[in-house]
This record gives C-alpha cells, sequence and structure tokens, in this order.
C-alpha cells in the first residue's frame, strides 16, 4: 500500500492556463496512478493581465469542467476545484475548494511593470536594472515581502516559498548565501508561521531541469521545522506524467531533516501522514 502522501496531488496545471493538459487528461492520468485526491489550481484571474492567468470566461470555463469532472469520478477519484492565487489577482479565493497563495511578480516601484521573476532571465534582469538599482537582494528582499502578504491572508497552501530562486542556479542574479537574502526569507518565513500557513515542498524546479532542489531549500525547511510548520508535498503539474514527481525523494529529504509527518490535503481537508 503506497504511503497517502503518494495518492494526493493538488498543484496542477492545466491548457486552461499554462499546463500542458486538458483537465480531462489529468483525470484520467490520476485514476490511472491510483491516487486518491485530484486538485486543480488554475493561475487566478489578475486584472493586470499577467501572462499564463485565466481570463474571467476562461475561470468560468474551468469552474465548469471541474464540477463535470468532480461527478464523473465521484466514488473513483476524489477532484478538488481550487486556484493558485496570485497576489495581483482580483479574485475571492473562498469560493473554491482550497487555494495555493503565490507570489510569481515583483511590481517594479520606480517604472510601475510587472515582473515576471521566474521564466525569462531576461525580464528578471530588466526588473533588477529598473527598478532595483542594479540590486539583486533587493529585488528577493521585496519577493519575500510580498510572500509575507501571501502568507497574511491565510491561504490553504503558501505555494513554492522560494521562486525567486527559481532562475538564479549559480547565483546568477543575487547571492542565495548572502546575509539579506537569509534574513528576507526569514522575515517571510516567520509571517508564514504566525499565519499558520501550510508551506509546499514543490518538486517542479527539480521536474523542469532549473534546480536541483525544491521550493523551498533544505535550509528553509530546516528553519519551518524549528518554527513547527507542517509541509505538504506538491509537484506544480503542467503535464500529466509530473503528477507525482519527486514526492518519494522529497519525502525521504523532509525524514532526513527531521520532520515526523507531512500533511495530505483530501475531500476532508488536511489529514497527517507519517514518514
Ligand atoms: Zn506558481
Ligand atoms: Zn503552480
Amino acid at each position: 500500500m503506497a504511503a497517502e502522501y503518494l495518492l494526493s496531488s493538488v498543484h496542477v496545471h492545466t491548457k486552461l492556463c499554462d499546463g500542458k493538459n486538458t483537465p480531462e487528461e489529468m483525470a484520467v492520468t490520476a485514476w490511472k496512478q491510483g491516487l486518491r485526491t485530484l486538485g486543480f489550481s488554475g493561475h487566478s484571474h489578475t486584472p493586470c493581465d499577467l501572462e499564463y492567468c485565466m481570463t474571467q470566461s476562461r475561470t468560468a470555463l474551468y469552474k465548469a469542467q471541474v464540477e463535470k469532472l468532480k461527478e464523473r469520478y465521484a466514488g473513483k477519484l476524489d477532484i478538488l476545484c481550487g486556484i493558485e492565487w496570485d497576489l495581483y489577482s482580483d479574485e475571492d479565493p473562498a469560493g473554491y475548494d482550497y487555494w495555493i497563495g503565490s507570489a510569481h511578480y515583483l511590481h517594479g516601484p520606480k517604472t510601475g511593470k510587472y515582473y515576471e521573476i521566474d521564466w525569462r532571465e531576461e525580464d528578471l534582469a530588466a526588473c533588477i536594472r529598473d527598478d532595483f538599482d542594479g540590486d539583486g537582494l533587493a529585488a528577493a528582499e521585496q519577493y519575500f515581502a510580498n510572500v509575507a502578504a501571501v502568507a497574511a491572508k491565510k491561504p490553504t497552501i503558501l505555494g513554492h516559498f522560494d521562486l525567486i530562486k527559481k532562475i538564479n542556479a549559480g547565483n546568477k542574479f543575487f547571492d542565495e548565501d548572502s546575509e539579506r537574502y537569509k534574513s528576507a526569507a526569514y522575515a517571510a518565513l516567520v509571517a508564514a508561521a504566525r499565519s499558520r500557513c501550510v508551506l509546499e515542498v514543490n518538486t517542479s524546479g527539480v521536474y523542469r531541469g532549473f534546480r536541483s532542489d525544491y521550493f523551498p531549500g533544505e535550509e528553509i525547511l530546516k528553519e519551518w521545522l524549528a518554527l513547527s510548520g507542517n509541509v505538504v508535498l506538491t509537484a506544480d503539474a503542467h503535464d500529466a506524467k509530473a503528477l507525482t514527481f519527486g514526492f518519494e525523494p522529497a519525502a525521504g529529504l523532509l525524514k532526513d531533516l527531521g520532520y515526523g509527518k507531512v500533511l495530505v490535503l483530501g475531500r476532508d481537508g488536511f489529514v497527517p501522514c507519517a514518514l
């Protein structure tokens, strides 16, 4: 019998935002894989037309399709209709079965531009150059302040805590070992603990070849444990093959770090699962 944490995948994207497969294809794969719970988490609408977010009509289609799948898979696979809510979204995430709170963008204090921080190097470079006086760590500090702002809204799951490092392999834009970086991350972590957030351990940076570590990395996970924080494993799956990618090694890492359990999201909310 597989561990419960291998049977729930709740950070999942589809073609309706920036994923590769339809909701139906994701559901079929999840069912064939023997999952108990599949939670969809499309990117929420944002008024500033951020790339990959769903439009309002897309969001309505998303909800309708997920509702249909819930009925079709009743008794076979528990399907949840969640949302990955962005800090700059104008949507109320309360109407969903659960929500992942995430910061994906930086709002330039000088130019007023919105920069996607986890995709194109030229975007992050322009953000640092034009809005943060060339100081990459200042951009990272703003990112973690945004994460703290998301945490204060008490999402069901706090998304990819240190996403700002995604395209920073080799410390290309800022030094992840610097005191400034660490203290900015720690301040956001304390804010998350204060809001009793559940942090996801998100394996997508590894799946997509950007990083060899997870979101968040080991140091932050150690600090989170010291703050008595809870975690849930997620794949941030953008295709059907990724639904539970890396869950076993991630669980192994958590155990090595001293975690005794992970939380597993299902139809009735979170349940603890021993490691
Ligand atoms: Zn995200
Ligand atoms: Zn996501």
